[in-house]
């Protein structure tokens, strides 16, 4: 790790420059974007109720009496000439000042590394800057056993390896295995177990997970239990001597709770050989390192944020115990759940851009949360980043930041959501997230259709219930096409224009 900055007065000198940099208008977008709620959607609260007021005394909600409440376009709702961007940007300067409105820091050399680790041109005959596609499927021999580390691509792959050892560096571990998909990577973990032995699972996880533990894993003889992990204690009870993996996701998808990894990581540890997996998959490395928490495996489905560009299927698993990795290497091997060098390329380009994707991703998630959550059409916002999140406390002690990802309750039944949906223009109607692109869809007839009904109402997933992945576009057309959409599923709401 030669690229780290490792002269004191220099890293010194360059952090005074970027904290000066940081209060110009050029750099305000960022992780520290914490605490904007504080004084952003109060203003904005203001404004919807002054005009509700206004035009509406009673506070009324039937939708005869609603249809006299008059909105202001999104422009009108930031103040006049300031983008909503830049009027978020100022007061999240005021704010950051107070350190406990903050979430962590970015994770320092994050981005450098990103570009750098396991790129070096050296490795090459040709001194490549950007690694090769290594496409062949074997390598030449200079004596039998003799090579140069590669023999047969499931085994080893040259544009693989580059892969693998950037995204090590990015989640602060020692190795990384890159995988087929995000699922083939949860199968080759579970393959760490043998028949007899209990995974416990949080109860509110991916719904290919909870299909591969509960039809495939439990055929295979490995007992499944599902717990709620937020609730700590529930975790603690229900560890045997026969449990050897604990599984968590957080935030869930699509109702964003958040697990204490470090809590959880406390009370597995208390037990010998049992093994804690995070799926990282909605906050990818950028926004939080499970592994510097406590866990033993980090997780991906890379399909989402980690490639970023929603053009490749593949998984990545992150550890730290040299047996540990050998193990999954030799399952990674036995199994043949790799990734074809392609897509290792692929993702290995998303991951250049990480970071500067991740900020962007809040910084437009976080302008639409607060405009949502001030908007009398949508009942319920539910966004880690906002203050209004029951864990956002738990959220600024173990993150950096929030990616793209929110729930809203739309106001009305299934007809105004579906309503909404279809008009969208921006937002594609579509599943999976975590691309460029934003994404809009109903988890109760889409992702989590096949939840049993009692199960979602129980998991808050009801019928007007929208899920949103915030992609990379001007967040001023987001704001609008959310509202254009917002006006043609709740008409009785006029907008003033
Ligand atoms: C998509 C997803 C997976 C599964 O990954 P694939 O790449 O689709 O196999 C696992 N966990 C989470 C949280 C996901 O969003």
């Amino acid at each position: 790790m030669g690229l780290l900055l490792k002269s004191p007065p220099l890293a010194a000198r360059c952090r005074d420059k970027l904290d000066g940099q940081l209060t110009s208008p050029a750099c305000r977008s960022g992780w520290s974007f914490a605490g904007l709620k504080a004084a952003v959607p109060a203003s904005r609260t203001e404004i919807s109720r002054q005009s509700a007021r206004a035009t509406c005394p009673g506070h009324c909600t039937s939708s005869h009496q609603a249809s006299q409440i008059v909105l202001p376009s999104p422009s009108q709702r930031f103040a006049a000439g300031d983008s909503p961007v830049d009027a978020a940007a100022d007061k999240l300067m005021e704010n950051a000042k107070e350190k406990s409105l903050a979430f962590q820091p970015p994770f320092r050399h994050f981005a450098t590394q990103a570009i750098h680790v396991g790129q070096e041109p050296e490795q090459w005959s040709s001194l490549a800057v950007v690694p090769p596609i290594s496409l062949s499927t074997t390598f030449k021999q200079e004596a039998p056993g003799k090579h140069k580390g590669f023999e047969y691509s499931r085994s080893g792959n040259p544009t693989r390896n580059c892969l693998e050892k950037a995204v090590a560096a990015l989640d602060g571990a020692k190795h990384c295995l890159a995988y087929a998909s995000g699922l083939a990577a949860t199968v080759n973990i579970v393959h760490l177990l043998k028949s007899g032995d209990t995974i416990i699972c949080t109860d509110d996880v991916y719904g290919g997970t909870s299909r591969y533990f509960r039809r495939i894993a439990t055929e295979m003889g490995v007992n499944v239990i599902f717990v709620d992990c937020t609730k700590l204690e529930l975790l603690k009870a229900a560890i045997t001597p026969e449990t050897k993996l604990v599984w968590i996701e957080t935030p869930s998808n699509p109702t964003l709770k958040v697990i204490d990894i470090q809590g959880c990581a406390d009370i597995v540890h208390k037990h010998k050989g049992v093994l804690f997996a995070v799926d990282n998959t909605f906050m990818s490395a950028y926004f939080q390192r499970p592994l510097s928490l406590g866990a033993d495996i980090c997780m991906y489905s890379a399909t989402k944020y980690m490639n970023g560009h929603s053009d490749v299927v593949m998984g990545l698993v992150s550890v730290n115990d040299d047996a540990l990795h050998e193990r999954l290497r030799f399952l990674q091997n036995s199994l043949g759940t790799v990734p074809s060098p392609f897509d290792c390329y692929l993702c290995n380009r998303g991951l250049k851009t990480l970071p500067i994707r991740m900020r962007q991703h809040f910084h437009n998630a976080l302008a639409i949360a607060q405009f949502l959550e001030s908007d009398p059409r949508i009942d319920k916002v539910i966004f880690p980043g906002l203050p209004s999140h029951p864990q956002y406390e738990l959220m600024k002690r173990q993150c950096t930041g929030c990616p793209g990802m929110m729930s809203i309750y739309i106001k009305g039944k299934l007809e105004n959501a579906c309503t909404f949906l279809k008009n969208l223009k921006v937002f594609a109607l579509a599943e999976s997230l975590g691309g460029y692109e934003s994404l809009a869809e109903h988890p109760a007839i889409m992702t989590h259709a096949s939840v049993p009904k009692e199960e979602r109402e129980a998991l808050g997933i009801s019928d007007t219930l929208i899920r949103l992945s915030v992609g990379l576009e001007d967040v001023e057309d987001l704001l609008e096409d959310l509202d254009q959409a917002l006006k043609a599923a709740i008409p009785d709401y006029r907008i003033r224009n």
